[in-house]
């Protein structure tokens, strides 16, 4: 690459986070232009890119935009979409591993199935749409966990119950 010609930090063209087509870089900018969604720009202090309009951001792994999150919401929408994806496929999840970074922030919304007990770790206690969730190990800044937002151990066969269908019903 040729460092005067000056691209953003993901080079001269990406995919669209959205859409998925190439999007060229304009030179000696920040920025990504989609014809359908408009400018994205790069942040090199974070190495995250930014939809201007919505200010919705990302970050990149093996190619792979992951959308960054700032409400619960998001994840557990993200979360539910992806267990529907296994259900398609033949798979029934049994854990979900969410990236420590979002510990704090989901705090308060991942289902408590049993009573809390002195001594009982709060991350064993805590279930999302009826499953164990567990945090991931803490990470080094090389790390996909410092990218990607959550993992499913999976098996195949069909839940036995679907906690996670009562949005559809
Ligand atoms: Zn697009």
């Amino acid at each position: 690459m040729n460092p005067g010609l000056q691209y953003p930090m993901f080079g001269s063209e990406i995919q669209c986070p959205h859409c998925r087509q190439t999007i060229p870089a304009l030179t000696l900018t920040d920025t990504y232009l989609c014809s359908r969604h408009g400018a994205f720009e790069a942040n090199p202090k974070n190495g995250e890119l930014v939809h201007l309009q919505s200010g919705r951001n990302w970050r990149r792994w093996n190619n792979e935009w992951y959308r960054q999150h700032t409400h619960p919401d998001g994840i557990r929408f993200e979360i539910h979409e992806a267990l529907d994806k296994l259900y398609t496929q033949g798979y029934r999840a049994t854990r979900v591993i969410i990236a420590r970074r979002y510990q704090e922030l989901m705090s308060g919304y991942l289902e408590r199935s049993t009573p809390w007990r002195a001594g009982q770790p709060e991350a064993t206690a805590a279930r999302l749409y009826g499953l164990p969730v567990e945090f991931s190990p803490d990470t080094s800044e090389d790390d996909c966990w410092e990218v990607i937002n959550f993992d499913l151990e999976k098996e195949p066969g069909v839940p036995v119950r679907y906690p996670y269908f009562r949005l559809f019903e």
